[in-house]
């Protein structure tokens, strides 16, 4: 290196180190978070990608970012109209949902009395919160997620035994998880009944005998079977599960409490136990709209066995989730069931402000954005086959290929991920929150000018 030779100027990691700016958030985030950004943005400036005097300002801002989202998981506006996307993380929370993840943060009287200093029950509040909202359900049991819930269940309640399942209800929900291979892996025979379209009353009554634990009836949440079809009701086998001093156990999949006009389909927790059912399983991140969780619902006798499963330490629900699924029980309508039951006129009004605010800003792309009827869809969360009318904004015959288009959203910032239909690329809000609605234009806009 000569004298000359500007790299010289790039300071040193104990200079930077001492400066007051970044000391302060060394103090927060960690020496080694800080040498380690400081040692980028020197390298960096040795590879002539940064000038010597930019050494500084380069990394407080990367300490920044840090200090404002310490993951690598970036924050994703989805204006995909799927409103429980799995890749997206299934619900958002509620913003009562977040409040109650920082208090729980800390220490917190979740398993313990702080009238008798004595340890009390885990999660009893939110276990209320779920008995208040399904008050047909004596007792209640909340677990990492329903996958769990299902295995705790045919663990306790049929290891070793049959359990009686409809061919109509192999489900797979997805990333080639199986629910016939879970149970199969928790030790129970599943006898299998039925065809694909069709069970009866009599495949069940001819399969129940001595080695009978229980009944399963899991809700196809993510397809339909249509057409010549037959499937025996939870009452119905409710009654047949009691004839053998059997219980009937009801995966529904979705997380629907008490029922919902625009999913009429979609079997809830309230209906299914009033029907008969002696236990109930259900995921809380997806109709529900809270956290991963697995929610369990039903006959205290069951429930207890349940939780005195050793398996039942393996899937205990962390105080977090706890937390944010009893506010989201307790608190106003979350983000998913407003998505849901968002008015289509809004919408319109949405997508047209958006389109307007494109146009006053790009003239020359008024021919190329238009604002279209496009279908809102449930997603991973259950209601197969439901289309829930709304608009988006479309964009297309650019210059700029849709492919690309789309690709420039995904890795802006904040990335936004947009629908690709043919050669249009679809923006649709209603998974988004409206008081990001100018957050999707900037995005938008960005992505457009190619300036990001
Ligand atoms: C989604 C789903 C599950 C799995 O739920 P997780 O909470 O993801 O474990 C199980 N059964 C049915 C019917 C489902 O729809």
């Amino acid at each position: 290196m000569s004298s000359s030779d500007p790299r010289r100027q790039i300071p040193r990691t104990d200079a930077l180190l001492a400066d007051p700016a970044i000391a302060v958030l060394a103090a927060e985030l960690g020496d080694a978070v800080v040498r380690a950004v400081l040692s980028d943005s020197t390298a960096r400036a040795r590879a002539f990608e940064l000038p010597a005097d930019g050494v500084r300002e380069h990394a407080l801002a990367a300490l920044q970012r840090l200090r404002s989202n310490p993951t690598t998981m970036r924050p994703v506006l989805n204006a995909t109209g799927v409103i429980v996307h799995t890749n997206l993380g299934r619900a958002p929370l509620s913003p009562a949902a977040v409040a109650a993840l920082v208090v729980a943060a800390g220490y917190v009287d979740v398993e313990f009395d702080l009238t008798s200093g004595l340890r009390a029950d885990r999660g009893r509040g939110t276990l209320a919160a779920l008995l208040a909202a399904v008050p047909g359900a004596e007792a209640a049991l909340v677990v990492n997620n329903a996958a769990g819930a299902l295995s705790l269940a045919t663990t306790a309640l049929a290891q070793g035994r049959e359990l009686i399942v409809s061919r109509g209800e192999l489900v797979e929900i997805g990333d080639g998880f199986r629910i016939p291979d879970l149970i199969a892996s928790t030790g129970v025979v599943l006898r299998e009944v039925g065809t694909t379209n069709r069970t009866h009353p009599g495949d069940y009554e001819a399969a129940l005998g001595p080695a009978s634990a229980a009944i399963l009836k899991v809700h196809p949440s993510n397809y339909r079977v249509q057409g010549f079809t037959r499937e025996v009701a939870i009452a119905e086998c409710a009654r047949l599960a009691r004839g053998h001093g059997i219980p009937l156990i009801a995966d529904i999949g979705s997380g629907v409490l008490r029922p919902d006009p625009l999913l009429p389909q979609e079997p809830d927790a309230a209906r299914t136990l009033a029907d008969g059912a002696d236990l109930v399983i259900c995921s809380g991140d997806k109709l529900l709209g809270g956290p991963q969780a697995g929610l369990l619902l039903g006959r205290s006798e069951l429930i207890q066995r349940l939780r005195r499963h050793p398996l039942a330490r393996a899937f205990r629900a962390d105080k977090l989730t706890l937390a944010a699924l009893e506010a989201t029980l307790r608190g106003p309508r979350p983000p998913v069931g407003q998505a849901l039951h968002s008015d289509p006129v809004e919408l319109a009004r949405r997508t047209e402000a958006l389109r307007a605010g494109l146009v006053a800003a790009r003239p020359d792309l008024a021919d190329h954005a238009k604002v279209v009827p496009a279908d809102g869809a449930i997603g991973g969360g259950g209601g197969p086959g439901v289309a829930l009318p709304g608009w988006a904004l479309s964009v297309s015959g650019l210059p700029l290929p849709a492919q690309v288009l789309s690709a420039r959203l995904r890795t802006g910032t904040p990335a936004l991920v947009a629908r690709n239909d043919g050669g249009c690329t679809l923006i649709d809000l209603r998974a988004v929150p409206a008081a990001e609605d100018a957050v999707v234009l900037a995005c938008l806009q960005a992505a457009l000018a190619g300036d990001h």
